[in-house]
């Protein structure tokens, strides 16, 4: 099965439409996308309307005017910096038309003298002369109606001109085929949405500036047709995953009675309302896949911990996936004391694990002997083979993608699969990226955390900041210096992060440290050894630090340069600090002048230290157009849908794709093959082929 035959024309390369040749062709595929279709999706960001149509004397200074003129004399320049200058005039006057580095045979044959010509662009009114400098059109008079009009402004790029955009959009709308609807009639009358071909055709002509704004009807038609298709292939991945069968793991508590027993706290409601829906999902005979969403430091280890030792006693074998080394060992770190009084051996596998050693880990994973293994994304690996994995915990899903997480389930027969994730992200995000997927939520912190304390300082004074950094040092208080993402170079960050090194040391001595992501595993983890140990009491680092350390002594966290740190990274960091009973405090120095969005950011930062609120302030303020967060975060990303405006249709689009899914699982009948050209519409190609047959 492949893409329907009536979308060829959409998927050609934008080079195919006319008057698109390689050069140009390139900078489309820079500003829309390779493909008509990406054209399609390029949205407009504003108009001009040419309908104001004056006459010469009665156009005033700085407006966009359409007027129709007779071409008089041509005057060119005899010298570069001086302008070509063609005047012209109606019944009411004359009007100058400024060409700058002008070729002197095209102005003849677009403005022959004598003839008349419509004329389009902004009018100045320059010492007491009419004159309009590069009008944006030159027309004949048979023209108008094109010309006099609201012409959409899409977002350009660097050598393509607005015209040549214009013409590349219109050109690709021509190729729009009518398409058999794939949305429910009732909704479409409810909404008051036109067919899909109408839609497109009436997003690319705005007429006033509400059309081009994300609440317009053609707008949110389209928008909903994507988030349809997205909630839909994520219908059919997971209905994939549900086909196999899953199985019923069900121990008998005793390994986990030993574990909680040697617990020095007792588990929080949140965290015992989360490991109950996860041992039901797991005695359930269908397959479980479920998200567990809990804040920085809500205590997610113990809560996998329980779900893990659950299925060894049930006599099979489970595993904790992380997506850094720092994190598999630091969750070793938790795990095996707690699995030794159960009276279980963890084994750890990363890159790292090589040769003897490495083969001791297979060996005792493919025989069973091996119950409980901690990892990173060396369990992937062909040769990774288990006797019998009947339970997955993949933490902080954002670095892995979908098909990652359920490669770690193919290791098994029916392996029950549990993401964590320590980014609060919000409702609607994991709607977006999961569609509907079971979730626990950790909503309340352990007891005995003191807030931390969140100052902003201007970078203005960093000298003070340092002094009280090296005197908490000297009491032995540990700290982290937290230095920005400069570029997306690493090597750029490592040469800051080193400076602020060198500087540190110089002022407070040996006692620092440096850890980046350029550095070896082995050298990381020595740093951060010393760190905990207290041999290191500040240490510098780029955002490897980001997710999970756990050193309960930190009590100061400085970021650098603040202002360039989304929310929900600032929160990520800041929730290294503040995990011990010691009060806490994180200062964010900022470069000053600092701009709307990034005050709003630290305002929210002193405010709260509630994650999802946090989450729901950042997916507020990143709008959407910073699209950077997201894509770091690997959530989709979205041509028409705004998640910020759109949410209340994509709570839609998913009730709407449960139904079709339900009602016909393989996308047969007459609307499942509409919706299977929407699928390939919006490139969920590979949702398509878990599909049976065609
Ligand atoms: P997360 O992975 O969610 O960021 P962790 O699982 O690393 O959090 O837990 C953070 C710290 O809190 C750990 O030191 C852990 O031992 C501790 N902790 C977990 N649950 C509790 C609890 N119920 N009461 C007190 N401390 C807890
Ligand atoms: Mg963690």
């Amino acid at each position: 099965m492949s893409r329907p035959e009536i979308l060829f024309p959409l998927f050609a390369p934008v080079s195919a439409l006319s008057g698109v040749g390689p050069r140009i062709a390139k900078l489309i595929e820079t500003a829309a996308g390779p493909h008509v279709v990406d054209l399609l999706w390029h949205r407009p960001t504003g108009l001009i309307d040419r309908r104001f149509a004056p006459l010469i004397n009665e156009a005033p200074d700085g407006v966009i005017a359409t007027i129709t003129v007779t071409v008089g004399p041509h005057a060119p320049s005899h010298n570069k910096r001086m302008p070509y200058r063609v005047s012209c005039h109606d019944d009411s006057g004359e009007m100058q038309l400024v060409f700058f580095h002008a070729r002197e045979d095209y102005l003849r044959k677009t403005l022959p003298e004598g003839e008349q010509r419509i004329i389009s662009g902004r009018v100045e009114h320059f010492r007491g002369d009419v004159q309009m400098t590069h009008p944006d059109h030159i027309a004949t008079l048979d023209e108008r109606d094109t010309l006099q009009a609201v012409e959409p402004v899409y977002p350009l790029t660097a050598g393509l001109t607005h015209k040549t955009c214009v013409k590349a959009v219109r050109a690709a709308l021509e190729r729009v085929p009518a398409l058999p609807e794939w949305n429910d009639k009732e909704l479409l009358s409810r909404q008051g949405w036109a067919d899909w071909q109408t839609s497109l055709k009436a997003l690319h002509a705005p007429q006033s500036e509400k059309d081009i704004g994300p609440d317009s009807l053609p707008r949110r038609r389209l928008a909903y047709d994507e988030l349809l298709a997205s909630q839909l292939a994520l219908g059919l991945v997971r209905a994939q995953y549900r086909r196999r069968p899953g199985r019923v793991i069900k121990g008998d508590g005793h390994l986990r009675q030993k574990a909680l027993a040697a617990l020095p706290f007792s588990l929080t409601s949140s965290q015992t309302k989360a490991v109950g829906e996860i041992l039901a999902d797991m005695a359930d005979p269908a397959r479980m896949l479920r998200l567990l969403q809990g804040d920085v430091g809500s205590g997610k280890t113990v809560v996998a911990l329980l779900g893990l030792l659950n299925a060894v006693e049930a006599g099979s074998q489970a595993a904790l996936m992380a997506p850094t080394e720092i994190l598999a060992r630091q969750h070793m770190a938790t795990i095996d004391p707690l699995a030794r009084a159960a009276g279980i051996t963890v084994v750890l596998l990363t890159g790292r694990e090589k040769g003897k050693t490495r083969e001791a880990v297979l060996a005792g994973l493919a025989s069973g002997e091996t119950a409980l293994c901690v990892g990173t994304h060396a369990l992937f690996q062909d040769d990774v083979i288990f006797h019998d994995l009947a339970f997955a915990v993949v933490d902080e899903q954002h670095r892995f993608g979908v098909h990652q997480r359920l490669m770690l389930a193919e290791k098994g027969a029916g392996t029950d699969v549990l993401v964590m994730t320590a980014t609060p992200i919000p409702r609607t995000l994991t709607l977006a990226a999961f569609g509907d997927l079971d979730v626990s939520r950790l909503t309340e912190k352990p007891p005995g955390r003191k807030p931390v304390e969140t100052r902003a300082l201007p970078l203005s004074s960093l000298g003070q900041v340092i002094e009280r950094i090296a005197a908490k040092s000297a009491l032995g208080e540990r700290v982290y210096w937290v230095c920005p993402l400069i570029e997306e170079s690493e090597v750029l960050d490592v040469a800051a992060a080193s400076e602020r090194f060198e500087t540190l040391k110089k002022i407070i001595g040996d006692r620092v440290g440096l850890v980046h992501g350029a550095m070896k595993g082995k050298d990381k983890d020595a740093v951060m050894a010393q760190f905990a140990s207290g041999e290191i009491t500040v240490l510098v680092a780029t955002t490897v630090i980001e997710v999970g350390v756990d050193v309960p002594e930190a009590t100061v966290m400085v970021i650098e340069q603040a202002e360039r740190f989304g929310l929900a990274q600032l929160h990520q960091l800041r929730g290294r600090i503040g995990r011990g009973a010691e009060a806490s405090v994180c200062i964010l120095l900022y470069a000053q002048p600092l701009g709307a969005t990034a005050k709003a950011r630290i305002d929210i930062m002193r405010q709260t230290d509630d994650g999802f609120r946090i989450a729901e302030e950042d997916l507020r303020l990143r709008g959407a157009g910073e699209l950077l967060g997201t894509r770091q975060s690997g959530l989709p990303e979205f041509r028409l849908a705004d998640l910020t405006v759109h949410a209340e249709l994509l709570a839609t689009a998913r009730d709407d794709a449960a139904l079709i899914l339900s009602k016909d699982p393989e996308l047969k009948d007459k609307r499942g093959q509409a919706l299977r050209t929407l699928l390939y519409l919006f490139e969920r190609d590979a949702a398509v082929k878990f599909l049976q047959s065609g």
